[in-house]
């Protein structure tokens, strides 16, 4: 699945309509929501049916808006429950439309909505060659949002075929707060991240709200200010995110190349969520942004993604296997003397996992390593340090 994405502009129907259905819609499904908190059991989509369809239709949802409703309050109770979280509160203007609801146009960049008995025509505002890769697809659901300043945003998925290539090499990336690291197996290359601007940005914001405790709640300047400042750091994540997973994508579809990333998931579940340090939040961001950025990219372009375990990855040597030892952030290899950075050291091992997963081939360390150039010859000395050759590279 690939969601189009753009903002929107009203051809036909007014902005308080607009908003006027879509906070009807909220306050429908936070009812529906409401409802099924209570129970022990959560009803079948069937009994949720016999539970709300005829209230919703009563209020003058469409038929199909009104199965859209209570499904996804549904999904929404289902997932807070499976979390063990609070009952949902929903706070965006939104609503979901299925094909009975929607028309879209993608020729004229258009979208038609029926929201109960009104119609909404909404130009997607975005550039052509955009729009134009979703062409002929098939698409499942159209979603309207009204944002605080009253934009209009249009989300719809569209079915995407994803059918990878086989990789003939691997790109391994380290990602890291202050500069990405990928090893292709010759050559390190290190691309620096704008991610510490947008802690600067949240520590100001930060700032700000301490010194002025409680007043900036209700000035209205200081809050626009703090306001701005924590937007301004997430566009920057967001947008270098973007950036940089074109870069990388790129990189790799024109080797051939499977992007290899860590799968850090489990490790943060287990580690640092509790800390809720201003630097470990925004890098928990940072990285899912990231993640999420190159995967959507990749999927695109059909380059394939391997993700790895991250046990081990800047602990181990990459050469011999021996446990490193670190001084601040330079590793030093006790047993083959190889000395190189932390990242270096992840990115190289991250590449071997991955090349290993792909030719899983039984044995030493040392015949895993078949496919690539860099790895030691058997004839190799043991304690001849490994040659890394660092490529920097800035990534505005
Ligand atoms: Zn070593």
């Amino acid at each position: 699945m690939l969601t189009l994405k753009a903002q929107g502009k009203l051809m036909e129907g007014s902005l308080e309509e607009l908003r006027e259905e879509l906070y009807l819609t909220r306050r429908a499904i936070q009812y529906v929501i409401d409802a099924l908190w209570e129970l022990d059991k959560l009803p079948t989509i069937n009994q949720s049916h016999q539970m709300f369809y005829k209230t919703l239709r009563k209020q003058g949802f469409r038929a199909h808006q009104c199965k859209q409703i209570y499904k996804y309050a549904r999904a929404i109770v289902e997932s807070a429950k499976e979390n063990g979280g609070k009952k949902p509160v929903l706070k965006k203007l939104s609503a979901r439309l299925d094909k009975y609801d929607a028309k879209v146009d993608l020729e004229n960049q258009l979208v038609v909505v029926k929201l109960r008995n009104k119609v909404f025509r909404i130009k997607l505002l975005h550039r052509r060659s955009y729009i134009e890769k979703f062409k002929g697809r098939k698409w499942y659901e159209v979603i309207i949002n009204v944002d605080r300043s009253g934009r209009i945003w249009v989300c719809i998925p569209f079915r995407w075929c994803y059918e990878p290539y086989k990789p003939g090499r691997v790109i391994a990336l380290d990602v890291n707060f202050k500069k990405m690291v990928a090893y292709n197996g010759r050559k390190v290359r290190r691309v620096s991240a704008r991610f510490t601007e947008a802690l600067y940005l949240k520590h100001l914001a930060e700032n700000i709200q301490k010194k002025h405790s409680y007043a900036w709640r209700r000035n209205k300047k200081w809050f626009g200010i703090i306001r701005a400042l924590h937007r301004r750091s997430r566009n920057i994540v967001v947008d270098w995110s973007r950036k940089f997973a074109k870069y990388i994508v790129f990189k790799a579809k024109r080797s051939r190349s499977a992007i290899v990333l860590e799968n850090l998931e489990r490790l943060w579940f287990n580690s640092s969520q509790k800390s809720s340090s201003l630097a470990d939040k925004l890098s928990r961001f940072a990285y899912r942004r990231l993640q999420h950025a190159v995967v959507t990219k990749a999927i695109e372009y059909n380059v394939p993604i391997i993700f790895v375990n991250p046990r081990g990855t800047s602990s181990v040597c990459p050469t011999c296997g021996a446990k490193l030892v670190y001084n601040h952030r330079l590793a030093i290899c006790p047993g083959c003397k190889l000395v190189a950075d932390r990242d270096t050291v992840g990115a190289i091992n991250i590449y071997f996992k991955a090349v290993q997963a792909l030719a899983p081939c039984p044995g030493s360390r040392g015949t895993r390593s078949m496919t690539d150039e860099t790895r030691p010859k058997s004839g190799r000395p043991k304690n001849e340090p490994m040659t890394i050759y660092i490529h920097s590279y800035k990534f505005i």
